[in-house]
């Protein structure tokens, strides 16, 4: 075997390899916490939407949506 012949069958290896991250990194299923999108304001995790200030606690937010059986979104940021 010459060493092209290695250094392709090495590439062909790492492609693979990285195919197989990828795909684990998009199978992964959404974070539990809230997450921050880019202007600074979280975003619910389950709604996906952003969430709202709290008007008792400075700093502090509130998902504002309701929830599949009728109650409200517990979700805090
Ligand atoms: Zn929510």
């Amino acid at each position: 075997m010459d060493e092209l012949e290695r250094l392709e069958q090495a590439v062909a290896r790492l492609e693979l390899a990285l195919e197989k991250l990828i795909f684990q990194a998009k199978a992964q299923p959404v974070k539990s916490g809230p997450t921050k999108s880019s202007n600074g304001i979280p975003v619910c995790s389950l709604h996906g939407k952003a969430m709202f200030t709290s008007k008792f606690k400075e700093g502090q937010y509130y998902c504002g949506f309701k929830l599949d059986d009728g109650t409200y979104c517990k979700q805090k940021a």
